[in-house]
């Protein structure tokens, strides 16, 4: 399907008789946040136990390899990652030993600073084995001369600058970091004694864990045997939550930021009624990521809600095209008309956004098949029209449609008789009254963190070029 990628989801557990089996359960959670790879790191007390795969969770983990992950701690990850870069090297958890000892890092976002950092690095001699960013942090980690395990990841998380949310082990502590601006979310939860940290708390309640707070931006927790303490080793810095977690990426049953995601997503299609009406009979969403704004949007408008598009939840990306010289399956493996609601009315479509639009004009297409009279979307955001550096997979800006076309001509290219997205303004007080607290450079073009010297030319390639080779990735 034609969407942004979520790069990342990291979950930890420290103090728990069965630490690798939370891990496990909580990356199911948050698969959804990244399919390529998955990852456990579990601490004994003594030494770090490390299992990694390309796959999906339930195909890279079983019974044994669980087993082979002992200990009262453990953290995870599951990696999202473009075809090119899809390789165990850049699976997380990285693991390394080092002067320092041991440790194992789960990280969420995209270092902007990286590539400044990785020449440096390796002028000195550095050897990375990833194109990962995340392998930077690693090494300045391993370079610090800081007196203890906490000084030193202080010293190697103050040298970059971006998106990370950091779920790290050592043998006898477990550390999470967020980046000054709080860019990706990451959230702390109890579950008895033992303390849990996660991308999003769909992951807590699987396990039974309960929410206690949100790792705050710019702090750093250290967790160990003897309790909980917290750092704040940065400046200030103005917030700049993605807001692309509560448009899409996160389950709708999370909590993130503080807020759920499902009122959130509500609020984008009870707005989005009011500032783009059209009269029509049904309210159709497209499955599963527009459920909640049609639901918003039915409600506000009066118009019935109707699921006219049913999705096959069981097609995996091993979906082999039988005979596909005969046949194009493309979109409707996934999606699947219900002729009884669409034929002879006015349809209006929901869908979260649309990227390069190649998906939404499928289903447009599939939906007046199936005998629609009139078919009209409405996009619970703004137009996407610049890339993320934050860690969100996009593709570069001239595949994103509503960066080189006008509305007249998406509506065109979508064989749609209408197209109506959500404005910025409606966006932004759909997620309440911190709503300066988000970043929204994908509609804007307007970066809160600052590119150093090489990035810039990184951005602007990224928003030239058809690739940037050989750039770090975000985890
Ligand atoms: S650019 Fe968009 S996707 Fe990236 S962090 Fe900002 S709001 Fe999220």
């Amino acid at each position: 399907m034609d969407k942004l990628h979520e790069a990342c989801g990291v979950f930890g557990i420290f103090g728990h008789p069965e630490a690798a089996n939370m891990a496990y359960l909580g990356l199911y959670a948050l698969q959804h946040r990244g399919q390529e790879s998955a990852g456990i790191a579990s601490s004994d007390g003594r030494r770090i136990h490390l299992s990694r795969a390309m796959g999906y969770v339930a195909d890279t983990f079983n019974t044994d390899a669980l087993a082979h992950l002992p200990g009262r701690a453990a953290v995870g990850h599951v990696r999202y990652s473009t075809a090119g870069e899809s390789r165990v090297a850049n699976a997380q958890p990285f693991v390394i030993d080092c002067w320092h000892g041991q440790i194992a890092i789960c990280h969420n976002g995209n270092l902007v600073n990286a590539t400044e950092l990785r020449h440096e690095l390796v002028k000195q001699g550095s050897i990375f084995q990833s194109n990962a960013d995340t392998e930077v942090i690693v090494h300045l980690y391993a370079r610090s001369k800081g007196a203890s395990v906490v000084d030193a990841v202080v010293e190697a998380v103050s040298q970059v600058q971006g998106a990370f949310s950091l779920v790290m082990l050592t043998p006898d502590r477990m550390l999470a970091v967020r980046d000054p601006h709080g860019f990706r979310p990451l959230a702390l939860g109890r579950l008895g004694d033992a303390v849990v940290l996660c991308s999003e708390t769909c992951a807590m309640d699987l396990i039974g864990a309960t929410y206690v707070r949100d790792i705050e931006p710019g702090e750093v927790l250290v967790v160990s045997e003897s309790g909980m303490r917290s750092i704040r080793p940065f400046g200030p810095a103005p917030l700049a939550h993605c807001v692309f977690e509560h448009v899409y990426f996160a389950r709708p049953d999370s909590y993130v930021f503080g807020k759920s995601v499902n009122e959130v997503r509500m609020n984008l299609g009870r707005i989005l009624a009011r500032e783009q009406p059209v009269e029509a009979d049904v309210v159709v969403p497209v499955p599963d990521s527009g459920v909640c704004a049609a639901t918003g949007y039915a409600e506000a408008s009066g118009i019935p809600l109707r699921m006219g598009l049913i999705r096959n939840h069981y097609v995996g990306r091993t979906f082999i095209e039988p005979q596909a010289s005969i046949r194009h399956f493309g979109v409707r493996v996934k999606l699947n008309p219900v002729r009884s609601i669409l034929d002879g009315r006015r349809v209006i479509l929901v869908d979260d956004s649309i990227v390069r639009g190649t998906t939404s004009r499928k289903i447009v297409r599939m939906v007046r098949a199936a005998g629609a009279r009139e078919v009209h979307v409405r996009i619970s955001c703004p137009p996407t029209v610049s890339p993320c550096f934050y860690g969100v997979d996009t593709p570069r800006r001239a595949e994103l449609i509503a960066a080189t076309h006008s509305l007249e001509e998406i509506t065109k290219y979508l064989d749609a008789d209408s197209v109506g997205y959500l404005s910025l303004e409606g966006l932004l007080s759909a997620v309440g009254e911190d709503h300066g607290s988000y970043c929204t450079s994908c509609y804007t073009g307007r970066y809160p963190v600052e590119f150093p010297r090489d990035e810039v030319g990184y951005l602007q390639l990224a928003l030239k070029l058809d690739k940037v080779e050989k750039e770090p990735v975000g985890g």
